[in-house]
């Protein structure tokens, strides 16, 4: 059996999942971010002994975790829980729990859940998308993630989509994320909608009951949406195309976005199948626990 962990900045979630896939036990906890990186490792650990009780037997663990494990060094970076970053996260819980543990970028396993058992089942490249507060992306090929050189393949939310648009916090402007993410869906394009919009979603409820300029607001939005993801296509040419993160309960995604992303594509048949998710906020989970053979890694 396995363990998958999802540790995030604000809560810690966890799974004993059976070899078929299905979910036997489940924990979640917040994530004690104020006490340190010591109190976070303790209660990831702590998590999996409950869980390892609960199975009656030794299992494999998988943590999934904003941010990626530097290749040369073995250190965190990148993760928006910084007290991670520079810490040899891996290493550690390994001695801690005497075996080793495998650490992944939580969309790559995002990705790798779906493309698993998920919305991308059976399909040879998939690349998942994450639209929530930020934007990011894994992409799983032969059900096994494709990591990079870098450890950024996939990270198309930092593709400069407008030299013009948004300052981003990675310091150039224009990103992805700062026109695709539920912030910027929501704030970005038309500052008076904001005012008058609690969040994405009622931007979006405004343009399907008929208003003008969430109308063009959301028009805007899907343009860039068909554009941004058709630099993808071009080089990585997926099988299926799976979205996630907050913005993925969006119907427009799906009933437009292939159009959007067909005129900018560099084929006359683009036909990739655009999917929402299959497991919501359990991909975190599921992808981390099939790190282990099986299941990619
Ligand atoms: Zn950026």
């Amino acid at each position: 059996m396995r363990i998958g962990i999802d540790l995030g900045g604000t809560k810690t979630a966890g799974i004993l999942m059976a070899p078929d896939g299905a979910v036997i036990e489940r924990r979640r906890t917040p994530t004690p971010t104020s006490r340190g990186y010591g109190a976070i490792c303790e209660n990831v650990c702590e998590i999996v002994r409950q869980l390892e009780h609960a199975a009656g037997q030794p299992c494999r663990v998988g943590i999934g975790t904003p941010g990626a494990l530097f290749a040369q060094t073995g250190l965190m970076r990148n993760s928006n829980t910084t007290c991670l970053n520079g810490r040899a996260l891996r290493e550690d819980l390994s001695r801690m729990l005497s075996r080793d543990v495998r650490i992944e970028n939580d969309a790559n396993c995002f990705a790798l859940s779906e493309a698993v058992d998920g919305a991308a089942a059976g399909a040879r490249v998939v690349f998942g998308i994450i639209m929530g507060t930020g934007v990011g992306g894994g992409i799983v090929i032969d059900g096994r993630i494709h990591r990079g050189r870098h450890h950024v393949a996939g990270e198309w939310g930092h593709n400069v989509l407008d030299p013009d648009g948004p300052p981003c916090y990675c310091g150039r402007r224009g990103c992805v994320e700062t026109l695709l993410s539920g912030p910027a869906l929501h704030g970005a394009y038309d500052p008076g909608l904001a005012a008058r919009c609690e969040d994405a979603r009622a931007v979006a409820a405004e343009a399907r009951a008929g208003d003008r300029d969430a109308a063009k607001v959301i028009e805007r939005f899907l343009d860039n949406f068909g554009r941004a993801v058709a630099t993808v296509v071009n080089i990585l040419d997926p099988d299926v195309i799976v979205i996630g993160g907050g913005l993925s309960n969006l119907d427009e995604l799906y009933e437009q976005g292939p159009t959007r992303i067909a005129r900018h594509v560099f084929a006359d048949d683009f036909d990739t199948p655009v999917r929402r998710n299959r497991f919501g906020d359990s991909s975190g989970v599921r992808g981390a626990a099939w790190l282990w053979p099986g299941g990619g890694g």
